[in-house]
């Protein structure tokens, strides 16, 4: 397929882009966070209750990280990127906080729910990014992952940034997310306001989706990306 001609691209990806690294999923049906237990401490409340707990899962999130590579779908959509024209841009909108379309060098993306590679401090707002293997410690342990936690709103840049990449496009491909709930299903919406071709690219496509994309291509990434984002 050829995608070529586009000046504004914006791409939203989920969890279903890094199944192939072999990283479990949070969200959604055999995610982790459809385990009760684990459910209760990513919700914000439990920073207040049991925080000792919230940090350390996800602190195991965080470590899981190390060693995980980016997938074929995660260096197809960077590849894509660095064969641009001159004056298109691409902007990738990512639900993922594993840091892994940094790690395959895409430049421009946005973590709308934060990232497990960052950490801040409640108290005084100190920023790192701590290596897997130790624990950050500074303030007494007042670190928290810079993720967004359910009940928690979007960070107001990512959600300017989001809407200000959207404004503008003329082409938004949402990859390893169903389409069809937020914020998926407000950013199609808003492409449509512009007219932009809307590509849907997930394992399964419901019927929800198929009204509001252009096009939709049921499979696993790492086989669909390469082919819908061809290079040559
Ligand atoms: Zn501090």
């Amino acid at each position: 397929m050829q995608l070529g001609g586009y000046q504004n691209i914006v791409l939203l990806t989920g969890a279903g882009i890094s199944v192939g690294a072999g990283l479990p999923t949070y969200r959604g049906p055999g995610g982790l966070w459809s385990d009760p237990k684990l459910a209760e401490l990513s919700n914000a409340t439990a920073l207040q209750t049991r925080r000792r707990e919230v940090t350390n899962m996800f602190w195991g999130f965080r470590s899981a990280l190390a060693g995980v590579t980016p997938t074929v779908a995660h260096r197809a959509l960077a590849a894509f990127e660095e064969r641009l024209p001159a004056g298109a841009r691409m902007t990738i909108i990512t639900q993922n906080i594993d840091g892994l379309h940094q790690a395959a060098s895409s430049r421009d993306v946005c973590e709308y729910h934060g990232s497990l590679v960052n950490w801040r401090c409640d108290e005084c707002g100190h920023t790192e990014s701590p290596p897997a293997g130790d624990a950050p410690e500074h303030c007494n342990e007042r670190m928290r992952p810079c993720v967004v936690m359910f009940g928690e709103m979007i960070p107001v840049d990512a959600e300017r940034t989001a809407k200000q990449a959207l404004r503008d496009c003329d082409l938004f491909v949402a990859i390893g997310t169903s389409g069809t709930v937020m914020p998926a299903a407000n950013f199609v919406q808003w492409a449509q306001l512009n007219n932009a071709r809307r590509i849907l690219i997930n394992l399964e496509i419901f019927d929800g989706a198929r009204a509001q994309f252009t096009e939709c291509y049921a499979g696993p990434a790492d086989e669909v990306v390469p082919r819908v984002f061809a290079t040559e």
